[in-house]
């Protein structure tokens, strides 16, 4: 399974699937930090055990595991099992080898047992954190009881046949929409990512922004083109009418052939849909941005960093067309080359760290 450890934000995935999603997941309970659990406001672990403590069906504790609890107890961390092991007998057992007290109830994800260790401990849901190895059941049942879940990698491969075969392939399922919400933090964590220059994020970012970059090319130039030859009103071109309304009222137009004059308008509406057209499609495709939240805030901010791409864009255009003497089509295409490969780094970096940067 592709487990990958990393903070998560819930909000970066649709409602139906938060009561899966547990704050963080973590190669073992191991890495996680007593300390910072304190810190977080959490008072209370509840703590699975087959495949997060132990291995399924055994009763060894490895003396690691022993510290950390000591190091959990020390920090000021009271513990709780909660635990589907059908095995009484085992469960107290262990209960008893790690001095640690388990809840009863239903079976996870059952809201019971994590009711009993709150009322036990007399703790409200937000001082108490799950730590588990399975989604629909430590995670799912934690956020039913209003506690945030950690998901921990399960410990070993050995488990019940049925959570082999039912639970870890729902999980699957799941788990895609988990690397969603996880997404976004990736850039805070010390996670080692594919190393191939094309698995990078920012060159899958910048490949996915150029496509955007052609579609967007594409709406500027149908609309203008629509416009300017095409749409019709009242029987003529609306670049005939609009045009000469334009040169009988403008000033700076009146020496203009209706359709000079109207061209910069077509331009103009066909510039203004190409940015909505790119803001849409970078915000939910490049940059994987689900929340609502900020949307007019960051559209805002986008137009900034595209207003500063078409002033960019004019001057290396003015400037580098100077620089190329003899052939002057070769030295405008030259130009336009340079200008949109500066121009489109501009964008890239300006809605990258800019227009979508992660909101805190
Ligand atoms: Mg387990």
């Amino acid at each position: 399974m592709s487990f990958r450890a990393g903070r998560v934000a819930k909000e970066g995935v649709h409602r139906r699937y938060h009561r899966f999603m547990p704050i963080r997941t973590v190669d073992r309970v191991l890495d996680l930090d007593p300390n910072e659990l304190i810190a977080s406001g959490k008072n209370l672990i509840l703590l699975d055990a087959d495949n997060t403590l132990l291995p399924w069906r055994t009763e060894e504790i490895a003396e690691e595991v022993t510290i950390w609890l000591d190091k959990a107890r020390a920090a000021g961390l009271k513990l709780c099992l909660i635990s589907n092991t059908r095995n009484k007998a085992r469960l107290e057992r262990l209960s008893k080898a790690m001095d640690i007290p388990f809840a009863v109830g239903k079976f996870k994800p059952s809201r019971e047992m994590y009711d009993h260790a709150l009322e036990k401990f007399q703790m409200k849901p937000e001082q108490a954190v799950m730590i588990g190895d399975q989604i629909f059941t430590d995670v799912l049942g934690a956020n039913r009881s209003g506690i945030d879940a950690i998901l921990v990698r399960q410990m070993h491969k050995n488990e019940f046949i049925g959570t082999r075969l039912v639970s870890r392939l729902g999980e699957k399922l799941i788990w895609r929409k988990l690397r969603e919400a996880m997404e976004e933090e990736l850039d805070d964590l010390p996670i080692v990512e594919p190393t191939g220059f094309f698995h990078r994020r920012i060159v899958r970012q910048f490949a996915k922004f150029c496509i955007v970059g052609l579609t967007s090319f594409a709406v500027d130039y149908n609309i203008r083109m629509t416009l300017q030859f095409q749409a019709q009103s009242g029987g003529e071109l609306l670049s005939e009418k609009g045009g000469r309304w334009l040169v009988q009222h403008v000033p700076f137009m009146s020496g203009m052939t209706p359709a000079d004059a109207f061209f910069p308008v077509a331009a103009a509406a066909g510039a203004a849909f190409a940015i909505v057209n790119s803001f849409i499609w970078n915000r939910l495709w490049t940059f994987r941005i689900r929340t609502r939240e900020e949307a007019g805030a960051q559209f805002g901010r986008f137009v900034v960093v595209s207003v500063g791409g078409l002033v960019l864009n004019v001057l290396i255009s003015a400037s580098v067309n100077h620089l190329v003497q003899g052939d002057p089509k070769v030295s405008a295409r030259i130009a336009t080359l340079v200008a949109t490969a500066f121009v489109a780094i501009w964008n890239f970096t300006g809605q990258r760290l800019y227009a979508f940067r992660p909101s805190k």
